[in-house]
Protein backbone atom coordinates (compact mmCIF):
# COMPACT_ATOMS: atom_id res chain seq x y z
CA UNK A 1 0.00 0.00 0.00
CA UNK A 2 1.60 3.38 1.22
CA UNK A 3 5.61 3.71 1.64
CA UNK A 4 7.18 2.04 3.83
CA UNK A 5 7.59 3.89 7.13
CA UNK A 6 10.87 3.58 8.75
CA UNK A 7 11.98 4.62 12.25
CA UNK A 8 14.75 6.10 12.43
CA UNK A 9 16.48 8.31 14.66
CA UNK A 10 16.37 12.08 14.12
CA UNK A 11 14.79 13.57 11.74
CA UNK A 12 13.74 12.11 8.33
CA UNK A 13 13.53 14.02 5.09
CA UNK A 14 9.54 14.00 4.93
CA UNK A 15 9.85 16.36 8.50
CA UNK A 16 11.57 18.83 7.29
CA UNK A 17 9.94 21.92 6.52
CA UNK A 18 9.76 23.18 2.77
CA UNK A 19 12.57 25.19 2.57
CA UNK A 20 14.81 22.88 4.67
CA UNK A 21 13.53 20.46 1.64
CA UNK A 22 14.55 22.24 -1.02
CA UNK A 23 18.02 22.87 0.63
CA UNK A 24 18.59 19.30 1.45
CA UNK A 25 17.57 18.04 -2.38
CA UNK A 26 19.89 20.57 -3.84
CA UNK A 27 22.99 19.08 -1.32
CA UNK A 28 21.57 15.24 -2.15
CA UNK A 29 21.86 16.09 -6.00
CA UNK A 30 25.10 17.46 -5.39
CA UNK A 31 26.41 14.37 -3.12
CA UNK A 32 25.02 12.16 -6.13
CA UNK A 33 26.91 14.04 -8.43
CA UNK A 34 29.97 13.77 -6.96
CA UNK A 35 29.62 10.08 -6.05
CA UNK A 36 28.92 9.01 -10.26
CA UNK A 37 31.78 11.09 -10.95
CA UNK A 38 33.96 9.25 -8.15
CA UNK A 39 32.34 6.11 -9.36
CA UNK A 40 33.80 6.96 -12.76
CA UNK A 41 37.06 8.61 -12.28
CA UNK A 42 38.16 5.20 -10.59
CA UNK A 43 37.09 2.87 -13.19
CA UNK A 44 38.22 5.09 -16.08
CA UNK A 45 40.84 6.69 -14.80
CA UNK A 46 42.58 7.99 -17.52
CA UNK A 47 39.68 9.30 -19.31
CA UNK A 48 38.62 11.04 -16.28
CA UNK A 49 38.62 14.85 -17.26
CA UNK A 50 36.41 13.90 -20.05
CA UNK A 51 34.12 12.56 -17.48
CA UNK A 52 33.84 15.77 -15.62
CA UNK A 53 33.21 17.48 -18.46
CA UNK A 54 30.38 15.75 -19.91
CA UNK A 55 28.97 16.07 -16.49
CA UNK A 56 25.46 15.40 -17.73
CA UNK A 57 23.25 13.84 -15.53
CA UNK A 58 21.10 11.67 -17.86
CA UNK A 59 24.18 10.58 -19.71
CA UNK A 60 25.38 9.48 -16.49
CA UNK A 61 22.29 7.54 -15.50
CA UNK A 62 22.43 5.90 -18.78
CA UNK A 63 25.83 4.18 -18.16
CA UNK A 64 25.08 3.07 -14.94
CA UNK A 65 22.21 1.47 -16.41
CA UNK A 66 24.59 -0.30 -18.73
CA UNK A 67 26.78 -1.69 -15.94
CA UNK A 68 23.59 -2.93 -13.99
CA UNK A 69 23.90 -0.20 -11.20
CA UNK A 70 21.05 1.58 -11.11
CA UNK A 71 21.73 5.27 -9.90
CA UNK A 72 20.45 5.72 -6.11
CA UNK A 73 16.82 7.55 -6.41
CA UNK A 74 17.72 11.14 -5.19
CA UNK A 75 15.58 10.34 -1.98
CA UNK A 76 18.53 8.03 -0.92
CA UNK A 77 20.69 10.65 -1.37
CA UNK A 78 18.50 13.21 0.45
CA UNK A 79 18.49 10.92 3.40
CA UNK A 80 22.43 10.67 3.20
CA UNK A 81 22.62 14.89 3.10
CA UNK A 82 20.54 15.49 6.17
CA UNK A 83 22.21 13.24 8.30
CA UNK A 84 25.56 15.11 7.13
CA UNK A 85 23.28 18.60 7.84
CA UNK A 86 23.15 17.11 11.43
CA UNK A 87 19.94 18.43 12.71
CA UNK A 88 19.61 21.07 10.35
CA UNK A 89 20.83 23.93 12.27
CA UNK A 90 23.28 24.72 9.80
CA UNK A 91 20.62 25.38 7.26
CA UNK A 92 20.58 29.09 7.14
CA UNK A 93 16.77 30.66 5.94
CA UNK A 94 16.92 33.12 2.83
CA UNK A 95 15.45 36.70 3.85
CA UNK A 96 13.86 39.79 1.74
CA UNK A 97 16.57 42.31 1.32
CA UNK A 98 18.98 43.77 -1.61
CA UNK A 99 19.27 39.77 -2.83
CA UNK A 100 16.08 38.60 -2.68
CA UNK A 101 13.12 40.19 -3.29
CA UNK A 102 9.05 39.41 -2.64
CA UNK A 103 6.70 38.55 -5.52
CA UNK A 104 3.46 36.73 -6.55
CA UNK A 105 3.16 33.63 -8.73
CA UNK A 106 0.69 34.40 -11.71
CA UNK A 107 1.03 31.70 -13.48
CA UNK A 108 2.72 28.60 -13.05
CA UNK A 109 4.24 25.60 -15.26
CA UNK A 110 6.78 22.75 -14.83
CA UNK A 111 9.79 24.87 -14.55
CA UNK A 112 8.60 28.31 -14.64
CA UNK A 113 6.09 30.84 -15.30
CA UNK A 114 5.42 34.75 -14.76
CA UNK A 115 5.70 36.45 -11.50
CA UNK A 116 4.49 40.24 -10.03
CA UNK A 117 6.29 42.43 -8.19
CA UNK A 118 5.77 46.20 -7.45
CA UNK A 119 2.87 46.29 -10.07
CA UNK A 120 5.38 44.63 -12.98
CA UNK A 121 5.75 41.12 -14.09
CA UNK A 122 8.45 39.06 -15.10
CA UNK A 123 9.36 35.70 -16.29
CA UNK A 124 10.85 33.20 -13.71
CA UNK A 125 12.32 29.85 -13.80
CA UNK A 126 12.68 27.81 -10.86
CA UNK A 127 15.88 27.35 -8.89
CA UNK A 128 17.07 23.97 -9.86
CA UNK A 129 16.93 22.62 -6.57
CA UNK A 130 13.32 23.28 -6.60
CA UNK A 131 12.67 21.51 -9.46
CA UNK A 132 14.61 18.35 -8.31
CA UNK A 133 12.11 18.20 -5.36
CA UNK A 134 9.07 17.18 -7.75
CA UNK A 135 7.34 17.14 -4.30
CA UNK A 136 7.23 20.51 -3.99
CA UNK A 137 4.10 22.13 -5.46
CA UNK A 138 3.87 25.65 -6.36
CA UNK A 139 0.27 27.40 -7.07
CA UNK A 140 -1.23 30.48 -8.26
CA UNK A 141 -1.30 32.73 -5.86
CA UNK A 142 2.08 31.80 -4.07
CA UNK A 143 4.31 34.09 -2.35
CA UNK A 144 7.90 33.57 -3.20
CA UNK A 145 11.28 35.30 -2.94
CA UNK A 146 13.10 34.96 -5.57
CA UNK A 147 16.55 36.68 -7.27
CA UNK A 148 17.22 38.32 -10.48
CA UNK A 149 19.49 36.15 -13.08
CA UNK A 150 19.74 38.32 -15.28
CA UNK A 151 17.73 41.59 -16.24
CA UNK A 152 14.18 41.33 -16.26
CA UNK A 153 14.05 37.69 -15.46
CA UNK A 154 13.79 35.68 -11.96
CA UNK A 155 14.67 32.60 -10.00
CA UNK A 156 12.33 31.50 -7.89
CA UNK A 157 14.36 30.47 -4.46
CA UNK A 158 11.78 30.07 -2.11
CA UNK A 159 8.39 30.01 -1.78
CA UNK A 160 6.35 31.61 1.52
CA UNK A 161 3.75 30.16 3.84
CA UNK A 162 0.76 30.20 2.33
CA UNK A 163 -2.23 31.77 4.11
CA UNK A 164 -5.55 30.19 2.20
CA UNK A 165 -5.21 27.30 0.32
CA UNK A 166 -7.95 26.00 -2.19
CA UNK A 167 -7.91 22.73 -3.33
CA UNK A 168 -9.77 19.32 -4.15
CA UNK A 169 -9.08 15.62 -4.77
CA UNK A 170 -7.19 14.77 -7.41
CA UNK A 171 -10.35 12.87 -9.97
CA UNK A 172 -7.95 10.68 -10.87
CA UNK A 173 -5.68 10.00 -7.74
CA UNK A 174 -7.83 9.41 -4.60
CA UNK A 175 -6.27 10.68 -1.66
CA UNK A 176 -4.30 13.35 -3.41
CA UNK A 177 -5.35 16.70 -2.97
CA UNK A 178 -5.21 19.03 -6.00
CA UNK A 179 -4.26 22.73 -4.95
CA UNK A 180 -6.43 25.35 -6.88
CA UNK A 181 -5.40 28.49 -5.77
CA UNK A 182 -3.89 29.77 -2.57
CA UNK A 183 -3.42 33.16 -0.74
CA UNK A 184 -7.38 34.86 -1.78
CA UNK A 185 -8.53 37.09 0.64
CA UNK A 186 -11.78 36.81 -1.13
CA UNK A 187 -13.95 33.81 -2.47
CA UNK A 188 -16.28 35.21 -5.02
CA UNK A 189 -18.80 33.00 -4.90
CA UNK A 190 -20.97 33.30 -7.89
CA UNK A 191 -24.60 32.39 -8.29
CA UNK A 192 -27.30 33.92 -11.43
CA UNK A 193 -30.43 34.56 -9.73
CA UNK A 194 -32.55 32.85 -12.83
CA UNK A 195 -30.82 31.46 -15.78
CA UNK A 196 -30.28 29.04 -14.10
CA UNK A 197 -32.12 29.78 -10.84
CA UNK A 198 -30.41 30.44 -7.56
CA UNK A 199 -29.85 26.74 -5.38
CA UNK A 200 -29.36 27.45 -2.16
CA UNK A 201 -28.02 23.81 -1.63
CA UNK A 202 -25.46 24.24 -4.05
CA UNK A 203 -24.30 27.90 -2.29
CA UNK A 204 -23.98 26.12 1.26
CA UNK A 205 -21.81 23.55 -0.64
CA UNK A 206 -19.57 25.87 -2.04
CA UNK A 207 -19.64 28.04 1.27
CA UNK A 208 -18.78 24.59 3.26
CA UNK A 209 -15.47 25.02 0.63
CA UNK A 210 -14.76 28.48 1.68
CA UNK A 211 -15.10 27.83 5.23
CA UNK A 212 -12.25 24.97 5.00
CA UNK A 213 -10.05 27.34 3.06
CA UNK A 214 -10.13 30.05 5.65
CA UNK A 215 -10.38 32.77 2.77
CA UNK A 216 -13.80 35.21 3.02
CA UNK A 217 -16.48 34.63 1.39
CA UNK A 218 -19.05 36.89 -0.88
CA UNK A 219 -22.25 35.99 -2.36
CA UNK A 220 -22.07 37.38 -5.57
CA UNK A 221 -26.40 37.23 -7.23
CA UNK A 222 -25.48 38.03 -10.94
CA UNK A 223 -28.41 38.32 -13.65
CA UNK A 224 -30.28 40.54 -11.35
CA UNK A 225 -31.20 42.40 -14.49
CA UNK A 226 -33.34 39.42 -14.95
CA UNK A 227 -36.05 39.75 -11.61
CA UNK A 228 -39.43 40.32 -12.39
CA UNK A 229 -42.40 40.06 -10.11
CA UNK A 230 -43.06 36.23 -10.55
CA UNK A 231 -39.33 35.13 -9.94
CA UNK A 232 -38.89 37.38 -6.71
CA UNK A 233 -39.81 34.26 -4.43
CA UNK A 234 -36.20 33.14 -5.92
CA UNK A 235 -34.55 35.87 -3.40
CA UNK A 236 -36.83 34.72 -0.22
CA UNK A 237 -34.23 32.37 1.52
CA UNK A 238 -31.40 35.03 1.01
CA UNK A 239 -32.58 36.78 4.42
CA UNK A 240 -30.97 33.98 6.20
CA UNK A 241 -27.29 34.30 4.52
CA UNK A 242 -27.95 38.34 5.49
CA UNK A 243 -28.80 37.69 8.80
CA UNK A 244 -25.82 35.60 9.12
CA UNK A 245 -23.57 37.98 8.00
CA UNK A 246 -22.49 37.21 5.26
CA UNK A 247 -21.33 40.01 2.46
CA UNK A 248 -24.18 39.52 -0.57
CA UNK A 249 -23.74 41.49 -4.04
CA UNK A 250 -26.66 42.01 -6.39
CA UNK A 251 -24.85 42.81 -9.64
CA UNK A 252 -25.33 42.13 -13.42
CA UNK A 253 -22.47 41.72 -16.14
CA UNK A 254 -25.07 42.60 -18.79
CA UNK A 255 -26.23 45.79 -17.16
CA UNK A 256 -22.94 47.10 -14.80
CA UNK A 257 -25.23 47.36 -11.99
CA UNK A 258 -23.47 46.78 -8.38
CA UNK A 259 -20.59 45.94 -10.08
CA UNK A 260 -18.60 49.02 -8.71
CA UNK A 261 -19.85 47.60 -5.00
CA UNK A 262 -18.04 44.67 -6.03
CA UNK A 263 -14.92 46.41 -7.05
CA UNK A 264 -15.37 48.77 -3.57
CA UNK A 265 -15.40 45.41 -1.75
CA UNK A 266 -12.33 43.56 -3.24
CA UNK A 267 -10.24 46.48 -3.86
CA UNK A 268 -6.78 45.54 -3.18
CA UNK A 269 -7.66 41.94 -3.03
CA UNK A 270 -6.61 38.71 -4.15
CA UNK A 271 -10.01 37.12 -5.64
CA UNK A 272 -10.88 34.16 -6.94
CA UNK A 273 -14.67 33.59 -8.76
CA UNK A 274 -16.26 30.49 -7.94
CA UNK A 275 -19.66 28.78 -9.24
CA UNK A 276 -21.42 26.64 -11.73
CA UNK A 277 -21.11 26.87 -15.24
CA UNK A 278 -23.19 29.85 -16.89
CA UNK A 279 -23.46 31.83 -13.75
CA UNK A 280 -21.81 34.33 -15.86
CA UNK A 281 -17.97 34.19 -13.82
CA UNK A 282 -16.59 35.05 -17.01
CA UNK A 283 -19.03 37.95 -18.21
CA UNK A 284 -18.57 39.79 -14.50
CA UNK A 285 -14.39 39.16 -14.81
CA UNK A 286 -14.66 41.00 -18.57
CA UNK A 287 -16.74 43.62 -17.30
CA UNK A 288 -14.37 44.43 -14.36
CA UNK A 289 -11.46 44.44 -17.04
CA UNK A 290 -12.67 44.37 -20.46
CA UNK A 291 -9.11 43.77 -21.81
CA UNK A 292 -9.01 40.07 -20.60
CA UNK A 293 -11.53 39.21 -22.98
CA UNK A 294 -12.17 35.62 -21.46
CA UNK A 295 -14.07 33.39 -23.45
CA UNK A 296 -18.01 33.53 -22.09
CA UNK A 297 -19.94 30.08 -22.41
CA UNK A 298 -20.78 30.81 -25.93
CA UNK A 299 -17.67 31.42 -26.92
CA UNK A 300 -16.69 28.14 -25.49
CA UNK A 301 -19.09 26.17 -27.16
CA UNK A 302 -18.18 27.82 -30.56
CA UNK A 303 -14.62 26.52 -29.53
CA UNK A 304 -15.96 23.06 -28.64
CA UNK A 305 -18.05 22.45 -31.49
CA UNK A 306 -14.92 23.11 -34.14
CA UNK A 307 -13.29 19.87 -31.97
CA UNK A 308 -10.93 22.60 -30.52
CA UNK A 309 -9.81 21.15 -27.09
CA UNK A 310 -8.24 24.46 -25.47
CA UNK A 311 -6.93 23.34 -22.29
CA UNK A 312 -6.56 26.95 -20.01
CA UNK A 313 -3.99 27.55 -17.23
CA UNK A 314 -4.97 28.91 -13.82
CA UNK A 315 -3.89 32.54 -14.35
CA UNK A 316 -4.52 35.80 -12.05
CA UNK A 317 -5.05 38.50 -13.68
CA UNK A 318 -3.94 41.95 -12.38
CA UNK A 319 -6.73 44.27 -13.09
CA UNK A 320 -8.06 47.74 -11.81
CA UNK A 321 -7.90 48.63 -7.95
CA UNK A 322 -5.19 46.55 -7.28
CA UNK A 323 -6.92 43.66 -7.50
CA UNK A 324 -5.77 40.29 -8.29
CA UNK A 325 -8.21 38.07 -9.85
CA UNK A 326 -7.50 34.36 -9.86
CA UNK A 327 -9.04 32.77 -12.93
CA UNK A 328 -8.43 28.66 -13.36
CA UNK A 329 -11.10 26.09 -15.34
CA UNK A 330 -10.59 23.95 -12.35
CA UNK A 331 -12.17 26.28 -10.27
CA UNK A 332 -15.18 26.51 -12.72
CA UNK A 333 -15.85 22.45 -12.18
CA UNK A 334 -15.47 22.87 -8.26
CA UNK A 335 -17.66 20.18 -6.23
CA UNK A 336 -16.81 19.38 -2.24
CA UNK A 337 -17.98 15.86 -2.43
CA UNK A 338 -14.94 14.47 -0.94
CA UNK A 339 -15.14 16.18 2.18
CA UNK A 340 -14.92 14.31 5.49
CA UNK A 341 -18.73 14.17 7.06
CA UNK A 342 -17.92 15.89 10.08
CA UNK A 343 -16.52 18.67 8.55
CA UNK A 344 -20.02 19.57 6.76
CA UNK A 345 -21.53 21.15 9.92
CA UNK A 346 -18.62 23.91 10.12
CA UNK A 347 -19.46 25.16 6.90
CA UNK A 348 -22.93 26.29 8.66
CA UNK A 349 -21.43 28.76 10.73
CA UNK A 350 -24.74 29.43 12.58
CA UNK A 351 -24.16 25.72 13.70
CA UNK A 352 -21.09 26.16 15.19
CA UNK A 353 -22.73 27.99 18.97
CA UNK A 354 -24.77 24.49 19.43
CA UNK A 355 -21.50 22.42 19.24
CA UNK A 356 -20.74 19.89 20.22
CA UNK A 357 -23.58 18.01 20.41
CA UNK A 358 -23.24 15.04 23.33
CA UNK A 359 -22.12 12.85 20.07
CA UNK A 360 -18.67 14.04 18.80
CA UNK A 361 -20.11 12.27 15.75
CA UNK A 362 -23.12 13.46 15.67
CA UNK A 363 -25.13 13.16 12.49
CA UNK A 364 -27.60 16.16 13.79
CA UNK A 365 -30.61 13.84 12.32
CA UNK A 366 -31.89 12.17 15.71
CA UNK A 367 -29.86 11.41 17.62
CA UNK A 368 -30.41 12.05 21.36
CA UNK A 369 -28.44 14.56 22.90
CA UNK A 370 -28.14 16.59 19.94
CA UNK A 371 -28.30 20.30 20.49
CA UNK A 372 -28.74 21.14 16.55
CA UNK A 373 -32.14 19.82 16.32
CA UNK A 374 -33.79 22.05 19.06
CA UNK A 375 -31.89 24.23 17.88
CA UNK A 376 -34.13 24.30 14.50
CA UNK A 377 -37.86 23.51 16.55
CA UNK A 378 -36.99 27.36 18.14
CA UNK A 379 -35.91 28.88 14.92
CA UNK A 380 -32.54 29.80 16.09
CA UNK A 381 -31.16 27.89 12.99
CA UNK A 382 -33.58 27.87 9.64
CA UNK A 383 -35.43 25.05 8.51
CA UNK A 384 -34.24 25.33 5.09
CA UNK A 385 -30.38 25.59 6.20
CA UNK A 386 -30.70 22.77 8.51
CA UNK A 387 -32.66 20.70 5.02
CA UNK A 388 -29.43 21.94 3.27
CA UNK A 389 -27.09 20.60 5.72
CA UNK A 390 -28.90 17.27 6.05
CA UNK A 391 -28.99 17.12 2.03
CA UNK A 392 -25.39 17.66 1.48
CA UNK A 393 -24.73 15.13 4.42
CA UNK A 394 -26.49 12.10 2.48
CA UNK A 395 -24.94 12.53 -0.74
CA UNK A 396 -21.62 12.13 1.02
CA UNK A 397 -23.21 8.56 0.44
CA UNK A 398 -23.11 8.62 -3.25
CA UNK A 399 -18.92 9.42 -2.84
CA UNK A 400 -18.49 6.32 -5.10
CA UNK A 401 -20.14 7.38 -7.98
CA UNK A 402 -18.22 8.56 -11.00
CA UNK A 403 -17.47 12.11 -11.53
CA UNK A 404 -20.33 12.25 -14.55
CA UNK A 405 -22.92 10.24 -12.12
CA UNK A 406 -22.18 12.37 -8.98
CA UNK A 407 -22.61 15.89 -11.07
CA UNK A 408 -25.99 14.88 -12.50
CA UNK A 409 -26.99 14.43 -9.01
CA UNK A 410 -25.86 17.56 -7.81
CA UNK A 411 -26.59 20.22 -10.66
P1 LIG B 1 -19.58 31.37 -16.69
O1 LIG B 1 -19.75 30.00 -17.27
O2 LIG B 1 -19.92 31.41 -15.24
O3 LIG B 1 -18.27 31.98 -16.98
O4 LIG B 1 -20.72 32.26 -17.36
P2 LIG B 1 -20.61 33.24 -18.62
O5 LIG B 1 -19.95 34.51 -18.25
O6 LIG B 1 -20.07 32.50 -19.77
O7 LIG B 1 -22.16 33.61 -18.87
C1 LIG B 1 -23.13 32.64 -19.21
C2 LIG B 1 -24.26 33.31 -19.98
O8 LIG B 1 -24.96 34.21 -19.16
C3 LIG B 1 -23.79 34.11 -21.19
O9 LIG B 1 -24.71 33.91 -22.21
C4 LIG B 1 -23.83 35.54 -20.70
O10 LIG B 1 -24.04 36.44 -21.75
C5 LIG B 1 -24.99 35.51 -19.74
N1 LIG B 1 -24.85 36.49 -18.66
C6 LIG B 1 -23.78 36.67 -17.88
N2 LIG B 1 -24.01 37.66 -16.98
C7 LIG B 1 -25.27 38.10 -17.19
C8 LIG B 1 -26.11 39.09 -16.57
O11 LIG B 1 -25.74 39.79 -15.62
N3 LIG B 1 -27.38 39.20 -17.04
C9 LIG B 1 -27.85 38.46 -18.08
N4 LIG B 1 -29.10 38.66 -18.48
N5 LIG B 1 -27.09 37.51 -18.69
C10 LIG B 1 -25.82 37.33 -18.26
ZN1 LIG C 1 -26.24 16.90 16.83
Amino acid sequence: MGKKSKKKKGRNVEDLNERERVEIYGRAAKLRKAAINKKKTSSKRLDWKKNVRQGDYDQEFSEEKRTGKGPKSLDVWAEKALSKAGEMKSLDNITEGDEYHRGVLTTVSRQGGILLHKGKIYDYMLKPEMLLMQKTELAVGDDVLFSFDREDHCLVEQRLDRKHILSRPDPTRPGVERVIAVNMDYIIIVTALTSPDINYNLLDRFLIGVEQSKATPIICINKYDLLTPENEHLLDDLKNYEKLGFEIIKCSAETGEGVDKLLDTISGSTCVFLGTSGVGKSSLINSIDPELNIKTSENRERAAGRGRHTTVMAQMHHVQRDIKLIDTPGVREFNFLDIEKTEIQYGFKEFTEFLPCKFNDCSHEKEKGCNILPAVESGEISQSRYDSYMKIYKTLDIKRLGPKQRDNLLF
